[in-house]
């Protein structure tokens, strides 16, 4: 196994130094004594070599994108294209603060109008918001929307969700508030419209659902499902995470869906960034529109825009200003450079590449709705239990030591032993073809009584299994 590296505080050496300074021209005036501390600071110290390659090292151990290859279904983790960073960083975009006079600013107002039309485009809406920092944030977003709508009827309190829904979708339905009723899946994978419609009923707000849902499965039904909510007086959310398999070819408005998110940093290829600025911009019809977050922009009868802060009957604010402006710019930039016509090709090869990796492991992985694959799929590792109690999850960690990332793992919770393969559109088919590749190794090495090895995997990284909840949650960031 490798070694964890040295900390830099192990690499230290009293005297060693990454810079020199001229001697000061002029006298330096000492800090008032009592000021100055009465200890040297304890700061490694190294050359400057040891210090750049050390960092460098370190920055190496992260897998992202840019590295290899990242599967994680439903996250959509596909390229990040650099030039869309420079034109986010053009002094006319990175300098600007949201407050500077309307005529600053015209052409990042410009920008989100136009992005505006253009994402109602997409999805057959009429209006859209920039302010939410994720797809999350939009869901609750949305939320609170309906619930100013129903403020006079507060016996509508009830959100229906599938039994695949993501996790996010039933917390943002508590957190506004409103109860939950979760409607279970059929035999195929897609929503039970005989049970959806027993849960119908004046008590309800809507129905959130993605389409395609969580097993990369297109709801066949979504017409009728969507009507059935509106006679029942609710409205229908489109969970837009799974975009990819959609964008340019079918409309979440001509599914009858009122509102839809859509994450800027699945389909629109803007970094996942850790934790860091996003965006999940909220489209939504005309029903709904009165309600948006402020501000918004508006186009002037001269041809010039400014914010709108004082919508009617808006929710208010769920972000500061039009919400994380750069993350826009980028998506922006991708979309102008795609066009329709690109974005169609995205949806097909997106498609078509989860098509393959399926059709290489199924052999050996079960996949248990299969049927109209979109562009994912969930395998059940389940049947390598029999060979020495292996598991999906040391399926994902033996993954490592083929240098891939692991796929989503455990995820919906409608399939055992779940395992998410989201390829996206960018792979090669060479990449796709290792991928599948090293499942089926790993799928071998089971049956071939190596269970102990797979258990104990990663055996090529630092570090091997960690206490995942600990480890995210109490960072070791020193020595
Ligand atoms: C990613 C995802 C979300 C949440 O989006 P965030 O941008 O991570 O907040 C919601 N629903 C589905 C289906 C997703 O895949």
């Amino acid at each position: 196994m490798t070694r964890e590296p040295d900390t830099i505080f192990e690499l230290s050496r009293p005297g060693r130094r990454s810079w020199s300074l001229p001697e000061a021209p002029f006298d330096v005036e000492p800090v008032p004594s009592e000021f100055a501390r009465r200890d040297a600071p304890k700061l490694p110290e190294v050359s400057e070599g040891g210090l750049i390659r050390h960092f460098t090292q370190l920055s190496e151990r992260n897998f992202a994108i840019d590295n290899a290859f990242y599967p994680l279904g439903s996250c959509t983790m596909k390229y990040n294209p650099k030039v869309q960073d420079e034109l986010a960083a053009l002094s006319g975009f990175r300098d600007l603060h949201p407050d500077q006079p309307l005529a600053d600013i015209q052409g990042a107002l410009e920008l989100l109008w136009t992005f505006e039309r253009d994402l109602c485009e997409i999805t057959g809406m009429t209006a859209a918001t920039f302010c939410p920092a994720a797809g999350a944030h939009g869901e609750i977003t949305a939320l609170l929307m309906w619930r100013k709508h129903f403020a006079n009827d507060r016996s509508r309190d009830t959100v229906i969700i599938p039994d695949s829904a993501h996790g996010t979708n039933p917390a943002s339905v508590r957190l506004a508030g409103f109860k939950v009723a979760e409607v279970p899946s059929g035999p195929d994978g897609q929503v039970d419209v005989d049970a959806l419609k027993g849960l119908l009923g004046p008590h309800v707000v809507g129905l959130m659902i993605t389409n395609p849902n969580t097993l990369g499965v297109f709801e066949q039904r979504i017409d009728e499902i969507t009507k059935f909510v509106h006679d029942a007086g609710g409205f229908a959310y489109c969970d837009g995470a799974n975009l990819n398999a959609l964008v340019g070819r079918a409309l979440p408005g001509d599914m009858g869906f009122d509102v839809v998110h859509i994450n800027l940093h699945k389909t629109f290829s803007t970094p996942h960034g850790g934790g860091g600025p996003g965006a999940g911009p909220l489209c939504v019809d005309e029903a709904l529109e009165p309600y948006l977050p402020v501000p918004r922009v508006k186009r002037l009868d001269d041809g010039t825009f400014a914010w709108d802060h004082d919508h009617a009957s808006t929710i208010g604010p769920v972000h500061s200003f039009g919400g994380n402006f750069a993350v826009v710019v980028r998506a922006y930039a991708y979309l102008r450079r795609l066009g329709l016509d690109g974005l169609r090709r995205v949806s097909g090869m997106a498609v078509l590449n989860a098509n393959y990796v399926k059709k290489k492991v199924d052999a050996r992985y079960r996949v248990p709705y299969s049927e109209g694959t979109m562009h994912e799929f969930v395998a059940s590792g389940d049947f390598l239990r029999k060979f020495g109690g292996v598991r999906t999850f040391d399926v994902a960690k033996a993954l490592l030591d083929h240098g891939f990332h692991a796929p989503t793992v455990y995820f919906p919770l409608t399939v055992r032993e779940a395992l998410m393969v989201e390829p996206t559109e960018t792979e090669s088919k060479e990449t796709l073809d290792a991928f599948a590749q090293a499942l089926l190794e790993i799928a071998e090495q089971a049956e071939a009584g190596h269970a102990d090895e797979l258990r104990s995997a990663p055996h090529t990284l630092p570090v091997s299994r960690l206490d995942e909840a600990r480890a995210a949650r109490q960072l070791k960031l020193r020595a």
